[in-house]
């Protein structure tokens, strides 16, 4: 027996229930419309990957509550510009700049909380304001808002495939409780994020190595929706191998191992590949601008894994991991401890610390303590690893969330194939993401995307529906 839900008409259908179908849901109910949510998950692992967010990056142009100063729009494009090195919608990007400046004053209202401005090496107090209680008390504070509007919400259902007529939508096929059903509504709202937990599509952009990638959130994010959409002549958008990745501890779990298992150790560390070399410069930029990197770089090493090194002076300095480092007296016990070449190794960090220059070192921002006559260099914080005992962390390649997905327009509805919108299908969230990001990421600007587009996305919806 289909849930009662699905047999009655709703006027917007919304898939999935992170923050951008949240943000779509919470719009198109507060304009009169009903509302059906569609979630794969189960009322613990609802939420997607938005359970696991810290922050969101909006303008404003005065320091706030949760923010320690003005962060303009010129300043959050030229930041964006840069992360992307352009390869973005502009107009897109500059309309989601503009109209993020009320995402945490519509946040609020819906009964989310930011906490006071956060202190320290993070570097975002300024630009983002960070959720109390993180990601899981933020989606908590969304669906009792979303309980407390009406909105229908389907656990445990995911949507298999998408029925269209032409460019018009007709119906999910949903399967819940062993059963496929199909679930008619006036229009739909596509939030169901990207397609990260799905390794056999990752290894069409990839290739093998996908193989060995973690997936740093939800396992329900495989992508069913857009597969479907494409198959049924969407227009995509952004390549399949860009995304958002970052060095994770190798220990982390397959799936969801969160923020925690984060490796923020990287540029007081030499990098070392399992053969002991270097590849990168390790202190380009302070983390939060290049933390982004490293997991295409790990991704890109002989097994996709990768090894930072410190010693006893770095300890302290970064964010405490979840997994306690590897540790030694000498480099060579470390280095067989972490299975790395040994021999290479050590002539690594002996070339590592020959080349180091004098300089003062500084933890907190671009310090300018550098090496000479070293391939790759290290730009900043390069001090001799020469303290034991020494440290060493795994790394491999966490994927946080691809950037293929659908093309839309400022209204977030969908693109067909011939180059014009659907009639009745919006996307927000991941699934869309790619239209701002065509590469790179600056923290927390993935809130943001999933956020205004939503809201834009219901709507719409909503009016259509109505109309
Ligand atoms: C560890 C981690 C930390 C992050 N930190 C931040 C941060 O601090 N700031 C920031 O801006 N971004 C952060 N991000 C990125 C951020 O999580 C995403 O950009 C954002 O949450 C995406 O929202 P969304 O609603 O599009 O997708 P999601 O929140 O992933 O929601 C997708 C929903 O769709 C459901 N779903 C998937 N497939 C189906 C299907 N076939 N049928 C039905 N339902 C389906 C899922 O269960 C889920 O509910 C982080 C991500 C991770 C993994």
């Amino acid at each position: 027996m289909p849930p009662k839900e699905f047999l009655q008409p709703h006027d917007v259908l919304v898939l999935g229930a992170g923050n951008a179908a949240m943000s779509a849901a919470l719009t198109a109910r507060a304009r009169g419309a009903s509302v059906l949510m569609i979630e794969s998950a189960n009322k613990d692992l609802r939420g997607g990957n938005s359970r696991h967010v810290r922050n969101i990056r909006y303008t404003h142009n005065a320091a706030t509550d949760y923010v320690t100063g003005r962060y303009d729009a010129d300043e959050y494009f030229k930041d964006l510009m840069r992360v992307t090195d352009g390869n973005t919608n502009e107009e897109l990007m500059r309309f989601m700049i503009d109209a993020s400046e009320d995402c945490a004053d519509w946040m609020l209202a819906q009964g989310i909380k930011f906490q006071p401005p956060l202190s320290g090496t993070l570097g975002l107090a300024r630009t983002n304001a960070f959720f109390l209680g993180g990601g899981r008390a933020m989606m908590n504070s969304y669906f009792k808002a979303a309980e407390k509007a009406g909105i229908d919400i389907v656990y445990e259902a995911e949507v298999e495939e998408m029925e269209l007529d032409g460019s018009t939508f007709k119906a999910a096929m949903v399967r819940h409780g062993g059963e496929l059903h199909r679930v008619e509504a006036r229009t739909v709202v596509l939030a169901s994020g990207g397609f990260e937990a799905n390794i056999e599509w990752l290894k069409e952009g990839w290739g093998e190595i996908a193989e060995n990638f973690l997936v740093r959130g939800s396992p329900m994010n495989t992508g069913k929706v857009l597969r479907s959409m494409l198959d049924n002549g969407a227009k995509p958008i952004g390549a399949p191998d860009q995304c958002h990745a970052v060095a994770i501890d190798g220990r982390a779990p397959k799936f969801d191992g969160g923020i925690s298992t984060r490796i923020d150790c990287v540029i007081f560390s030499a990098v070392v590949n399992k053969n002991g070399e270097r590849f990168y410069d390790e202190g380009e930029d302070i983390w939060p601008k290049r933390y982004a990197i490293w997991g295409r770089l790990v991704a890109k090493q002989p097994d996709q894994v990768a090894y930072a090194i410190i010693d006893s002076k770095s300890m302290g300095l970064f964010m405490p991991t979840v997994y306690a480092p590897f540790q030694a007296d000498t480099l060579g016990d470390l280095a067989e401890q972490l299975g790395v070449d040994a021999p290479t190794m050590e002539k690594t960090i002996a070339d590592f610390n020959a080349a180091v220059q004098p300089g003062e070192f500084n933890a907190t921002e671009p310090d300018g303590c550098h090496t000479e006559g070293l391939e790759p260099k290290k730009s900043n914080w390069a001090r001799k690893i020469d303290t034991p005992p020494y440290y060493g962390y795994p790394v491999k390649m966490g994927i946080t969330f691809t950037y293929l997905g659908l093309e839309v327009n400022k209204s977030a509805q969908v693109f067909m194939n011939d180059g014009k919108p659907a009639d009745n299908i919006w996307a927000a969230g991941e699934i869309m993401a790619g239209n701002i990001l065509g590469q790179g990421y600056a923290g927390g600007t993935g809130m943001a995307i999933g956020n205004v587009f939503g809201r834009i996305a219901g709507e719409e919806a909503a009016r259509h529906a109505r109309n």
